[in-house]
């Protein structure tokens, strides 16, 4: 099963993705996760993207369907996969429509995972990230709190927030968000593909909302 995911940033849909992936077993493909391994790595690549992410605007169509392709080519696809942050415009889909189409392969569904945008920046702001990228965890101090402030529940690795989760970044992401990739909706909706989940709850419930548009 192909799955992308679709959502403002601070939708949640990195949360819903990897309860996603624990219950299907295949695996997540976070382009947003590739760029900032590579920025850890100092590739070229990496350094590039982080100009963008650090203002954050989009990193370009062609670097990013690159990155997308050489992922995509690797041998441990085989049940299928969930794109998460991808694709994030409209070249973007066109590009992953004729790379599945070479591979002989569709996507089955794609989740919109829809919040407000006003609930978005109450959330980013005050997102925090486990600073051990093999673990990933995130909190949030009013949501999600860890147990002890600053340390991940998980790995006891202190916790930051990340260079685009500061407000006047989210704003600009936002906007790039509404311009850029919510034509995505209309896009997946006319090619009967859109699967449309509020994304305003417990993380529980609007697990099960996905795992009944799935069914
Ligand atoms: P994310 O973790 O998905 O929120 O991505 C963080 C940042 O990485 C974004 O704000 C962009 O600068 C960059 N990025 C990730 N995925 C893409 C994409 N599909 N297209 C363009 N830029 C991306």
């Amino acid at each position: 099963m192909i799955i992308a995911l679709l959502g403002g940033p601070g939708s949640g849909k990195g949360t819903q993705a990897k309860k996603l992936i624990d219950k299907l077993g295949i695996p997540q493909i976070s382009t947003g996760d590739i760029f900032r391994a590579a920025l850890k790595e100092a590739t070229p690549k990496g350094l590039k993207a982080k100009t963008y992410m650090d203002k954050g605007e989009l990193v370009p169509d062609d670097v990013v369907i690159g990155v997308v392709e050489e992922r995509l080519a690797k041998p441990d696809l085989e049940k299928g996969y969930m794109l998460d942050g991808f694709p994030r415009t409209l070249p973007q889909a066109q590009a992953l429509g004729e790379i599945l189409k070479k591979q002989s392969k569709v996507i089955d569904h794609a989740i919109l995972v829809d919040v407000p945008d006003e609930e978005l920046v109450a959330r980013l702001s005050g997102r925090r990230t486990c600073k051990n990228s093999a673990c990933g965890a995130m909190f949030h101090v009013m949501f999600n709190a860890p147990k002890k402030e600053g340390v991940c529940d998980v790995c006891g690795t202190d916790l930051y927030q990340r260079d685009d989760d500061k407000e006047e970044v989210i704003r600009e992401r936002l906007g790039v968000y509404n311009k850029q990739t919510a034509p995505l909706i209309d896009y997946y909706e006319s090619q009967g593909l859109l699967r449309r989940v509020k994304g305003v709850g417990p993380i529980d419930q609007i697990f099960a909302s996905i795992e009944k548009v799935l069914s």
